[in-house]
């Protein structure tokens, strides 16, 4: 075994467990990072808090002064927690969270220094710009950009930094991160809903939509994990023979967790309860090695910048627990990939869930009206949404056989369907009091006993009704769930915007009731909107042929989907509801396409020096042991070594073959590589890399794969799959 794998297997199986300070309850820790409402009542004046919560409920702005108060409160708070720096947090459109620390300490001169943090400070930065992708915003418009404190999600302290979440805009008010256009689809969303939930409870005034994710991962050891090369510089494994035994057993799935991820686990949830982040279950996913952390869902802007700040700290607490955390949608080729469930759902601020069935016709109809506006959102965007989960990694994932396809579609089960298809048949215009009598107790009256026994829940649905809520299941591991946030929420607005419009003109020209006019414009949803809705198995071909007829798209790969963003449709809606300017959208677009060929190219750079540097050496070393041992063989039998030395000839030969297979093949992906370079149209290169370049990367693999079985294994320099993960 080379050297680098010997160590890393050795080193993996002295460890043992970092033992985890257990001295705090849950509920002890819960929330003491946080500048919550409990610690802001006990810090701020009554005025400044009211102030703080008015911005969080209303949107309203918060004056200097305030700000001031507000600044000295959290340093204030923060140094009594022993921070010594701020930051301001963002979300750029690379991923991840991005930060840039400033000390309070300040010198006064004379030898004295302070603790300094204003309201100018909070409010407002200037980080350097230039590292974070725009698009050509900045080019067009202005070079820089600067980040401005959210107000509606709290400042929070990690390790010895406090951070205040803020949003990244160029100079102009263009958004250069993932929050300002989820902030502002929000917006429209809880205008929209308000305006519709108030046919039915006038008390409404406002709607949050909420999110639940669930994040999947795989726990890979540390030195086992640098070992790869690939791991390292892509976040997946890029060749690799699969184990005798792969997940064929489904042993992991809830069996027992080993000590090591335990405890990697609870300091992680520790971690979590401190920073306020309700994370609750955790267990075994399908594959080995594989994992899932799921909060209770919150309000989306929060949830999602939990779910940012959640992986960044399952990063630190991975490498402290001498794991490397894969978030890849794909690391291990044949092994189930990782996905992020988006569940989602909208909430009055009187309580009430709008997807939930009530006990009353009246709460039913609202629940129905919400139920299919979404699916008829669903219905008018699916190309939409598919663009919005779109990247390189998640192609790995969507379409494979053990995950979403890259059609989206809806599950509502099969009692819900009967309820729609009732539905369907509600006459035109006014409804006969027997009609209505019969909707009330048939039909709308019967949905909660219905939804009590719907146990049929289909797993192959990219978005699923869930009894109280709707489940996008096609988000990668990797993404930041505010992209899929933004456009669910967007097309959902403007859905509830249209369908209130359409109700009103029935109320007020055709002198239909609130609830006629409710059902006649459903009933048309319900038949407009039915090709979206399939029960069946999502994973099956017969499901790609069927919706191929249905003219629902199927976009496999990243830069095919994307272009739904761009479309005049996309563009004009994003628009109409404030959520991006045509310029923002086409930013976004470009900066998704650039990283698409980043990501390619990389990955393509690393698996040509793997098969190169790594593979053809070792291949050719074992070749020359065979060929010194047929040498042997035939000083020593003379005539007869062929038929003794058969195996080993062929070996040989096997060996040297496969080497001109990865020769010419790398060759010819650095051909392909090079002229996609050449490309300075963003659209032409990411489609040269996805065509032209990636089908490579399997021919390579497939050459590597079969090398990696014939090579003896102490010499293979790879951590091989069964080390990667089957090791604990
Ligand atoms: P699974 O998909 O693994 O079966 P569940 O169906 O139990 O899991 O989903 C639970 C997830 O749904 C949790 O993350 C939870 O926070 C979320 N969830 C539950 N109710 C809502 C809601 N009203 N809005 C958004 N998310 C919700
Ligand atoms: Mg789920």
């Amino acid at each position: 075994m080379s050297t680098l794998r010997i160590n890393a297997v050795q080193q993996t199986f002295s460890r043992k467990p970092i033992p985890v300070d257990e001295s705090f309850t849950r509920s002890e820790l819960f929330g003491t990072n946080v500048f919550n409402e409990v610690t802001m009542q006990h810090y701020l004046t009554k005025e400044a808090f009211k102030s703080v919560m008015s911005a969080i409920d209303k949107g309203t702005k918060i004056d200097r002064k305030t700000a001031d108060e507000i600044a000295g409160a959290m340093k204030a708070w923060a140094l009594t927690k022993g921070a010594t720096h701020y930051t301001h947090w963002f979300q750029p459109l690379t991923g991840g969270t991005a930060e840039k620390h400033d000390a309070f300490f300040e010198p006064t001169g004379s030898g004295r220094a302070i603790e300094k943090f204003e309201g100018a400070q909070l409010v407002q930065q200037e980080p350097d710009a230039s590292s974070f992708p725009n698009g050509g915003i900045r080019n067009t418009f202005e070079a820089r950009g600067y980040t401005a404190w959210d107000p509606t999600s709290p400042a929070f302290i990690y390790g010895t930094t406090l951070c205040i979440p803020t949003v990244f805009v160029s100079y102009t008010g263009e958004a250069l991160d993932n929050k300002v256009p989820l902030l502002r689809a929000l917006q429209a969303v809880d205008q929209a809903a308000t305006a519709v939930a108030k046919y039915f409870d006038k008390n409404v005034s406002k709607v949050n939509a909420t999110l639940g994710w669930e994040q999947e991962y795989f726990l890979v050891d540390k030195s086992l994990a640098y070992s790869r090369p690939d791991i390292v510089l892509s976040g997946r494994t890029l060749l690799g023979h699969s184990p005798a035994k792969g997940q064929q057993l489904d042993d992991h799935y809830f069996g027992s967790i080993s000590d090591r991820v335990l405890n990697f686990m609870r300091d992680l949830e520790q971690e979590c309860m401190r920073l306020g982040i309700p994370v609750k279950t955790r267990h075994n996913e399908v594959a080995p090695n594989q994992f899932e952390l799921a909060p209770i869902f919150e309000e989306t802007n929060l949830a999602v910048d939990h779910n940012s700040l959640v992986m960044d700290v399952m990063d630190r607490m991975a490498d402290k627990h001498n794991f490397k955390i894969l978030f890849h949608e794909k690391p291990f080729k044949g092994i189930n990939g990782s996905g992020k469930h988006n569940n989602w759902s909208l909430a009055t601020d009187t309580g009430v869930n709008l997807l939930s069935p009530g006990k009353t016709p009246m709460k039913n109809l609202q629940f129905l009206t919400f139920f299919i506006n979404t699916i008829k959102a669903v219905h008018d965007n699916e190309e939409l949404i598919r663009s919005s989960i779109a990247s390189a990694s998640n192609d790995h994932r969507l379409g494979a056989n053990e995950a979403p396809p890259a059609i989206i579609s809806v599950f509502i089960g099969q009692q819900l369907t009967k309820v729609l298809d009732e539905l369907e048949d509600v006459s035109t215009g006014k409804l006969s009091p027997k009609e209505k009598t019969d909707l009330k107790l048939n039909v709308v009256g019967k949905i909660p006993e219905i939804l009590l026994d719907n146990t049929d829940r289909n797993r192959t649905s990219p978005f699923a009704f869930t009894g109280n809520k709707f489940e996008l299941r096609a988000v990668g591991s990797k993404s930041n769930c505010a992209k899929p946030m933004t456009v669910l929420n967007t097309i959902v607005a403007k859905q509830l915007k249209e369908f209130k419009k359409e109700v009103d003109v029935l109320i007020d020209k055709k002198n239909l009731k609130k609830d006629e006019a409710v059902f006649n414009v459903l009933r048309e949803y319900i038949k407009s909107s039915r090709k979206i809705r399939f029960e069946g198995d999502g994973y099956s071909e017969a499901w790609e042929r069927e919706a191929a007829k249905r003219g629902l798209s199927n976009n496999k790969t990243t830069p095919v989907a994307l272009k739904a963003m761009i479309s005049k449709k996309a563009i004009a809606m994003f628009e109409e509801m404030s959520v991006m300017s045509k310029v923002e959208v086409e930013a976004r677009h470009e900066i998704e396409l650039e990283e698409y060929t980043m990501k390619v190219q990389i990955e393509g750079r690393v698996l040509g020096d793997i098969a190169r540097n790594h593979v053809i050496p070792t291949a050719i070393r074992y070749q020359n042991t065979l060929i010194t041992n047929v040498k042997g063989l035939k000083d020593v039998f003379e005539k007869d070594y062929k038929r003794l030395a058969s195996e080993q000839l062929d070996l040989i030969e096997e060996i040297s073959n496969h080497i001109a297979e990865i020769n010419s093949k790398v060759n010819e992906m650095i051909e392909a590589r090079k002229k996609a370079n050449q490309l300075n149209n963003s659209q032409l290169k990411a489609d040269a890399y996805c065509e032209n370049v990636l089908p490579y990367f399997e021919e390579i693999r497939y050459h590597c794969d079969k090398l990696e079985l014939i090579v003896e294994d102490n010499k293979w320099p790879l951590t091989k799959y069964r080390e990667l993960l089957f090791t604990r």
